[in-house]
This record gives C-alpha cells, structure tokens and sequence, in this order.
C-alpha cells in the first residue's frame, strides 16, 4: 500500500507539492474549503469580464518552466504565455518612466530621465543577474533547516549583501527619486521596506529588467487550471468545499483530519494553507509557534482591491500600472511603523484586456486596482468607498480621462476576505515578509518539530512570497516528505 498524504489548501504550493508527492508514488488528497482550487489565485468571472483575484505579475518564466519540466512537460502544453510590450508603466506627480521590455529600451529611458544611469543600471543589473543564477540554483532550493544552508562559495563572497540593504545600495548608484522608486519596487513583491531588505535580494531586479513581464493568455489563472490538470492525470483527487476543522495526533504522530465533520485517516499531513492558521487546527501543546512568535513577525501587507467592467477603452494606460505620485516613504510607514489606513495612497492598475482581448468584452476594458495597506486595519464598506474616490480621482487626472460613469459594476476585496477566504493571519495578502531576520532557515519550518509526519508549505515559510517561491516551496516539502519516508 502506498502512503497517503493528505494536503491542506490548493494555493500554488499545495499544488506543487501534490504533484510532486503523487509522481513519487504516495496516494495524494487535497482539502480546499473554498469551492475552487487556487487559493489566492483564483478567478473571477462576471458580464463577460475575467478577472484574476490575487497575482497579475508573471515574473520568473524559468521557474514554471522548471516545474512543468520536472514532470516530463513543457508549460506550452498547458497555456500561451505573451511577453509583455512594455513591461509596466509608473505614473510619477511630474512624469511617466515606461520600463520596456529590453535592457536597452531601459538604459534608454534611464538616461533620460538621468544622464549617464544607464552605466550603473548595467552594472547594477549585471550584479543582479550574478545573484540569480545563485539564489536560484543553489540557495532557494534548500529546506531552511540550518543556517549552514546559506554558505556556498558564492554567498560567502557576497556576504556584505546580506547586512547591506537594496535601498542604501540603489541610492549609492542613483540619485534621481523616480530612478530609485522604479529600482525598489521589485523588491516590494517579497513583502517588507527596501530599507529592510537584504541587498542580495537585488535578484529581483533581474527578474524584472533581465527576465521581463509576462502574461499568460487568459489570465494567471491559467496556471492553476495547469497545476489542477496535472494533478490529476498524477492520480491527486481533489475536494473543494472541504474544510479541514482539526489535524489529530496520537502518540506524537499526525493521524488524520477532520474535513466538513468527518474523519480521514492519513499518515501524513501536509498544510499548505496560511502557517498560523494551520497551527491553530492542532491541540495547543503540538503547537511549534506561539502567538507572540507570530505578533513580532513583519508580515507582507494586506490590499484593498477592486474588480471593475468598464464600458469602453481606457487611454494612456498599459497592463500593468504603478501610480506612484505620492510619497513613497510616508505609505510605507503607514504600513509597517504606524499601521493605519494610508494618508496618500499608492496604488497598482491592471488592465490585462489591453494586451488579451479574451479578459474582456469587445470595446471594454477590465480593471483591477490593488493598495497595499497595513494588516488587521478595520474594513468597512464606507473605508473601502472613501478609498475608491480617492484612487478613482488620482487615476482620471494622471491618464487624463474620465472613467467614472463608464463603470459596469465594481466588487471589492479586502482584509475581512483575505480572512475570510483564506484563514489568512490578520487578513495578509501575501505571506511573512522576507527581511534579513526572516529569511532562509529563520522562517517557520518546514517540517514540524512537534509532531511526526506533519509538514507545512506556502507563503510563510521558505523560501517565502509569490507565485514562483510557492512552486519551489512545494517541491521543497515534497523532497523533505520524500526523504522522511
Ligand atoms: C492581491 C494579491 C496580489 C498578488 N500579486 C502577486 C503577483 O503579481 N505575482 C506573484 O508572484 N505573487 C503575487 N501574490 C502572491 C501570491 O499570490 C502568493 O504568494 C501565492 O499565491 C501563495 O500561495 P500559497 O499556496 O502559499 O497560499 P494560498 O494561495 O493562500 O493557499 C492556501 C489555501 O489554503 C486554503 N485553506 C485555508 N484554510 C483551510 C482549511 N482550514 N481547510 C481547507 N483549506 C484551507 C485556502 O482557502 C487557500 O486555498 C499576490 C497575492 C495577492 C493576495
């Protein structure tokens, strides 16, 4: 008889470590309370409009191709994937940077905006590409287990990056405010301040600059319905609608669940949804992390988005949109020193109709609006109005239009939903900030240290947020599982 794992959740990692744990020959289920697979990544579909709910990013393409790879596949099997021309536009209050989709396209606009950046924006980017190629290959792929990880030849000559920070890096290099923005965005996406965040992580950079934007036709979804599919030609049966209320131990050792009131046996239970959560399904003793453990962690940040129809064509807009007009610095602080509901926001438009007519009706446009905001802030139906306008207004005067009575319909999502929906801990939207304090081995674990054949996977533990780290942190429990028995 082959071993049975059951898993918790169907976000990326969960998927991930499904199909890796059913091709290694373990009899595999998967628990989602949700209706559908895909966690923070699923689909919303309304009048003709597909919206994705969670990540619109594609960065990293040699991660998923890796993935479909490792299981004899090629990702085209499974969906069309677009390299987006330009990249991504950002609204500053007294200009526009247009990151196109080459280094040169780059470099050109680089200079414009600071004569003789494009030198240090090679250089900068060249050493990004260096630490790349070794978080990628060598460090990310490591479970997290001893600090012993990080030392490779390669890290031990780039030990400074990991005290200096990207945004004290940028600005030796980069005077001009919007250059330094443009820079430290990417490292937004692992969830903490560019002054807290460790300058190796520059790799980002190269995934950006270096590896491009991409879109998968017909939304991020897609890659879900991928997974899913591989999943079950594997042999991985899924149920959706199934919430998991309890993980049971005897003797030290994981004995099943209890899903919608019943019992299943297994010998060994993997927990992909949010770590915090998972923890609280077991009796307090078997758990590893305590509350004041989890309250002194710097979590990623919550959002509050937007998924609007609109009845025609917006202007001057590209698929992805960074409305950086305000002041950076002081929306970070509302977020992580001071939480409170931000003074002047900056926000995130997607439209992915502007480059896949399948996302919307014909001579409409499909809109998405993210801002980030600092978790466990209260959420009203009157907050998320009053921020709407605020948003709304900012985006009619950059793109110069008016969009305000072309509004189909409009739903909204925010901290009570991530709660809501994913168990999420204080209503985070993307998992434990990646800060030098939390990286690598000193994230929660991978394996339990409490109880036998219990594993946890995803967002808040290693590697850490996004789409492509969820990927490799399935396949990093599914090896640790493996290698357990
Ligand atoms: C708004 C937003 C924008 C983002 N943008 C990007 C982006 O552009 N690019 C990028 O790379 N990343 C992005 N991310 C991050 C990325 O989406 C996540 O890191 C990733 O999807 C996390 O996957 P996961 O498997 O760890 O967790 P999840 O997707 O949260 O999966 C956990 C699953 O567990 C389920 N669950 C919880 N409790 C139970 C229970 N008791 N019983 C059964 N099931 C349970 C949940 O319903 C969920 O399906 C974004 C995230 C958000 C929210």
């Amino acid at each position: 008889m082959n071993k049975k794992v059951i898993v918790i959740g169907s976000g990326f990692s969960s998927l991930s470590a499904a199909c890796y744990l059913a091709q290694a020959g373990y009899e595999v289920e998967v628990f989602e309370k949700n209706d559908t697979v895909g966690g923070r990544c699923r689909q919303f579909k309304k009048e003709g409009f597909t919206f994705d709910i969670g990540p619109s990013w594609y960065w990293m393409p040699d991660i998923f191709d890796k993935f479909f790879g490792d299981f004899g596949k090629q990702r085209a099997d499974f969906y069309e994937l677009d390299k987006l021309s330009p990249a991504y536009k950002i609204f500053f209050a007294d200009d526009i940077i247009t990151v196109g989709d080459s280094m040169d396209k780059i470099c050109v606009e680089f200079e414009r905006i600071e004569k003789g950046s494009s030198v240090h924006l090679r250089k900068f980017i060249k050493k990004a590409q260096e630490n790349y190629d070794i978080a990628i290959n060598k460090v990310v792929l490591r479970p997290g287990i001893s600090p012993f990880e990080l030392v490779t030849p390669e890290t031990a000559l780039r030990v400074d990056q990991f005290f200096k920070t990207i945004s004290g890096e940028v600005r030796k290099k980069f005077k001009n405010p919007k250059l330094i923005s443009t820079l430290e965005f990417p490292v937004l996406f692992l969830g903490a301040k560019p002054n807290k965040t460790p300058s190796f992580y520059s790799f980002m950079n190269f995934a950006d600059f270096g590896l491009g934007t991409w879109h998968p036709k017909g939304g991020m979804y897609e890659i879900i319905k991928a997974m899913s599919t591989l999943a079950i030609q594997l042999g991985v049966q899924v149920h959706t609608d199934s919430t998991v209320e309890k993980i049971h131990v005897e003797h030290g050792k994981v004995t099943g669940i209890t899903a919608n009131s019943t019992f299943i046996n297994s010998d060994i239970v993997l927990s992909g949804a949010d770590y915090h959560h998972s923890e609280t399904l077991l009796d307090k003793k078997y758990r590893q992390y305590s509350e004041s453990y989890w309250e002194k962690k710097t979590f990623a940040p919550s959002s509050l988005l937007f998924y609007i129809g609109f009845d025609k064509k917006l202007k001057n807009i590209e698929h992805h949109n960074l409305f950086f007009d305000t002041d950076f610095d002081r929306h970070a602080e509302e977020i992580y020193d001071t939480p409170k509901w931000p003074t002047n926001p900056l926000f995130y438009a997607n439209f992915p109709s502007v480059s896949d007519s399948s996302m919307a009706p014909d001579g409409c446009e499909t809109g998405f609006f993210l801002v980030p905001i600092a978790t466990d802030l209260e959420d009203t139906p009157q907050l998320r109005d009053q921020y709407f306008d605020i948003i709304l207004e900012r985006f009619e005067k950059r793109t110069g239009q008016s969009v305000e009575n072309n509004i189909i319909f409009k739903e909204s999502f925010c901290v009570n939903d991530f709660v809501k929906d994913y168990n999420s801990y204080k209503g985070n939207a993307y998992g434990m900030a990646n800060t030098l304090l939390q990286t690598a081995f000193l994230r929660p674990k991978l394996k339990s240290k409490k109880v036998k054949n219990l594993f946890f996977t995803g967002q808040l533990t290693v590697p850490g947020p996004g789409v492509p780290p969820s990927l490799i942190s399935g396949k990093l429990v599914s090896e640790l599982i493996t290698k357990n028995g």
